[in-house]
């Protein structure tokens, strides 16, 4: 791959990018190191780029010979793995056990949707008026009911201050996603459940934390009931086959 080749590829990237991950907080390499030499992690994205939407299974081999045309000294390329779960970009990884590839091996899958593990907080940069979706709920926690600006009802010595609540913690921070919650409720929910507009948990966040937190608590209950939802997950799973 020559130089033009790579800058193109990155700019076909860059515009994936700013049209469907960027607001999603995913992480864009930039292309270019101080010294003008090309980025690794950016190398690593284009090459398995090549050929998109039909990309092709890159063995790590492949990666670690790709970047040596550029950095005669690398050994291992780890950063197809980082790129993933760390950055939100949708390549799947034998490794980490996506069933589709041998181990040892990425794909890049879509550059129209994040890494469904990928799940990154933010609450920065909205823009909206936070001040009427609070008035909406009566300056109430969504969740527990908390009133802002009193002592807390059940954490005493807290006075409650509404923060701005994810409904879906993967998605951005936007009217629509927001509900007032007391900085009581908003913390240990974390990136692991989403809400519905009355402050319920209705579904586990597509995140690491949200797989992680559900396999908590199934191993924490009673034989039955692992029993039953795995019985429940196999005939879920058999249908969509
Ligand atoms: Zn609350």
């Amino acid at each position: 791959m020559d130089k033009e080749e790579i800058i193109k590829s990155y700019n076909k990237i860059k515009d994936y990018y700013s049209k469907y991950l960027k607001d999603y907080g995913v992480k864009l390499p930039a292309l270019y190191n101080k010294d003008g030499t090309f980025v690794k992690n950016a190398l690593v994205l284009i090459k398995l780029y090549q050929g998109y939407p039909n990309t092709k299974i890159i063995t790590k081999k492949e990666l670690t010979q790709f970047i040596r045309e550029f950095y005669p000294n690398t050994n291992n390329v780890q950063q197809a793995k980082n790129l993933g779960m760390q950055d939100g970009w949708y390549i799947l990884s034998g490794t980490r056990g996506d069933s589709e590839i041998p181990k040892g091996s990425y794909q890049l899958k879509t550059l129209e949707k994040p890494h469904p593990g990928f799940c990154k907080k933010r609450r920065e940069g909205y823009k909206g008026d936070f001040e009427e979706i609070k008035k909406q709920y009566g300056y109430r926690c969504a969740t527990c009911g908390a009133k802002e600006g009193e002592e807390h009802y059940f954490r005493h010595g807290t006075i409650v201050k509404l923060q701005k609540g994810h409904m879906n913690p993967c998605k951005p921070l936007v009217d629509g996603n927001i509900i007032p919650q007391c900085q009581i409720c908003n913390e240990p929910y974390k990136n692991r459940w989403i809400f519905d507009k009355t402050g319920r948990v209705i579904e586990v966040a597509s995140s690491a934390d949200g797989a992680r937190i559900v396999k908590k608590f199934l191993k924490n209950s009673s034989e039955d009931i692992q029993r039953d939802i795995f019985n429940y997950l196999k005939n879920l799973m058999s249908k969509k086959r």
